[in-house]
């Protein structure tokens, strides 16, 4: 069984008296370990799919299976669940609280037994070489870093799957470099599911699938580096 299949799934968003059809017709199967790497030109829909497809935002029409299980007719109470334990986001602002230091922002995160699991916290700042500035707050350390402390936040309660949208976007090609290293790590070490929108085609070299998307359709899905 796919860990994410998506069916038949339309996206609309009224406008005035109008109707803008922004996703149409998508259907794809991503499996257990998938790196996926969604491209397209702006305003092609890219956004509007990750959020539909991690429960973010609603689905006009279609559904979106996880493990099975069709979360898109969930209530807001499960899909609150459902975000907080099975998927973990990374987005191109870094979304830190900038009054917490690196390392209270992961334990906030927590929603699980780890609050005060501090050596789980402490573990993967260390695999993620941010141990030593967990006690600086995010505007005292570059934006690579600061990315690089919310994917471990993404992390920390041990999701199926990540979702990132332009995680890179902001970062100099230096910090690109480090953060999608972290993903490949994310990928390789933890077997995470990873399905991440990107403008970047240099990170294309980090993933296994490319699916890309014009005006709202997917218009390529190819097995990459394999
Ligand atoms: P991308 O991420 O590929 O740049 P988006 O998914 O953000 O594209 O947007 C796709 C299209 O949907 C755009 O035309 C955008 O204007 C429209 N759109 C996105 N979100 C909304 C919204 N909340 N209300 C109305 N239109 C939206
Ligand atoms: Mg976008």
């Amino acid at each position: 069984m796919s860990k994410l299949k998506i069916k038949g799934l339309y996206k609309n968003y009224p406008e005035g008296g109008l109707t803008t059809e922004v996703l149409k017709d998508i259907n794809l199967e991503i499996n257990q370990g998938e790196f996926v790497l969604i491209t397209g030109p702006s305003g092609s829909g890219k956004t509007t799919l990750l959020n539909c497809i991690s429960g973010l935002e609603t689905v006009t029409e279609g559904g979106v299976y996880l493990d099975g299980v069709d979360f898109s007719k969930f209530s807001k109470k499960q899909m609150a669940e459902l975000r907080k334990t099975k998927v973990g986001f990374v987005f191109q602002q870094y979304n830190l609280l900038p009054n917490l230091t690196l390392f209270e922002n992961i334990q906030i995160a927590c929603v699980i037994a780890c609050k005060n699991d501090t050596n789980k916290i402490n573990t993967l700042l260390e695999k993620f070489n941010l141990l030593e500035f967990k006690n600086h707050f995010p505007n005292q350390v570059s934006g690579g870093m600061q990315q690089r402390t919310a994917i471990v936040r993404a992390l920390i309660n041990d999701p199926e799957i990540i979702f990132a949208d332009e995680p890179t976007g902001n970062l100099d090609s230096k910090s690109t470099v480090e953060v999608m290293e972290n993903f490949k790590y994310l990928h390789q070490e933890y077997k995470k599911t990873i399905i991440m929108v990107t403008h970047s085609l240099d990170n294309l070299k980090y993933a296994t699938r490319h699916i890309k998307i014009i005006d709202g359709k997917v218009v390529l899905d190819e097995q990459i580096n394999a």
